[in-house]
């Protein structure tokens, strides 16, 4: 079935608004690179969603899930089928020391939420810019919090459209991975128990996390975070400073001087420059000190 195949027959069942043919995901991606997705679907409501993904079983398109696009790089070949992005699905809501976010919202908007209703919990994710559904698949963290010890069940839609209620325990959470990674399930809402608090005393641990990050991160140019994992007994940072990287350039992609953990796009940098100074960064460490760095960052699409 070609593209255009593919977009005549789901503009029959989702409104036209939601399905963008041959989109560039350079406007979706924190790293402002990668090329088209054929199809770009933006559901807005859980059953659009079930739709999508069973007409995609049933027509073998492939389904690549998109957040914020904050720990992403979309090569600059783009991506085949359909790219699914749950940004229509934002709703937060509050009950007692409950609160339950659909997966497009944002993680610092519940951070927000959960500070205005006075709940401590969430300080940790003030400054992660990802959504609900990307820091789920991460286990996001920040700063000693992350999202396992706030996380109480998820709605998620498997592979094949159904929908399951999980709770935490079954969402193997551990550093950078869960269970909603490795069974490529697509998260719809989560629900996060947190604890009554005081107003200041959590907002002064959200400026703190703020201060922090302003002061230690790069986050006056286009980034996707950290792009590799804590190796044990390590920090990438470190390893890479220490390597003489800092300041390295591939073309318009720069191991940050701010912190060296971070590669940001400085002078319209395309997805290949992220990808050969990180395998450069990769293949320098290892020279140097024998540590694999592997890249916390997704990278996807074709070259
Ligand atoms: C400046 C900066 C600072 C950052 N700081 C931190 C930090 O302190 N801690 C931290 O953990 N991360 C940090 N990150 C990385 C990133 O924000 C997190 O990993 C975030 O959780 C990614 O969410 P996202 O929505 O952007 O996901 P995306 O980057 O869009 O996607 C990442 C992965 O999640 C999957 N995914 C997205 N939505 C869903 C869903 N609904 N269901 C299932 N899978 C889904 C995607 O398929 C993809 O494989 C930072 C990034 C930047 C740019």
């Amino acid at each position: 079935m070609t593209k255009q195949d593919i977009y005549n027959k789901l503009v029959h069942t989702l409104p036209k608004e939601c399905v963008l043919l041959d989109e560039s995901l350079s406007k979706y991606t924190y790293t402002h690179t990668g090329g088209n997705a054929d199809l770009f679907v933006t559901p807005t409501s859980y059953e659009e969603t079930q739709t999508v993904i069973r007409f995609a079983r049933e027509h073998n398109v492939p389904v690549t899930l998109l957040g914020n696009g904050s720990n992403l790089i979309v090569r600059d070949g783009g991506i085949r089928g359909i790219v699914l992005s749950l940004v229509k699905l934002t709703d937060i809501t509050v009950t007692d020391t409950t609160i339950t976010a659909q997966s497009g919202a944002a993680i610092i908007d519940v951070s927000r939420m959960a500070l205005h209703h006075t709940l401590t919990g969430l300080e940790f994710a003030c400054g992660i810019p990802g959504s609900v559904g990307g820091a789920l698949f991460m286990n996001a963290g920040a700063y000693g919090g992350e999202v396992a010890d706030v996380l109480a069940s998820v709605i998620v839609l498997t592979e094949d459209g159904e929908l399951l209620n999980l709770k935490r325990e079954e969402l193997e959470l551990e550093y950078r991975n869960s269970s909603i990674a490795t069974n490529k399930y697509i998260a719809l809402e989560a629900t996060f128990k947190l604890a009554p608090g005081e107003h200041e005393v959590i907002k002064a641990k959200m400026d703190e996390l703020t201060f922090l990050r302003e002061s230690k991160q790069p986050l006056e140019y286009p980034s996707c975070g950290s792009v590799f994992k804590r190796p044990p007994g390590y920090f990438a940072g470190k390893l890479i400073q220490d390597s003489g990287l800092q300041g390295k350039i591939i073309g318009g992609a720069q191991v940050s001087t701010k912190h060296a953990g971070f590669i940001v796009n400085i002078n319209n940098a395309t997805a290949k420059d992220y990808t050969t100074l990180i395998k450069f960064v990769q293949d320098t460490v290892k020279e140097k000190f024998g540590v694999d760095l592997e890249t916390e960052v997704k990278i996807i699409g074709e070259e």
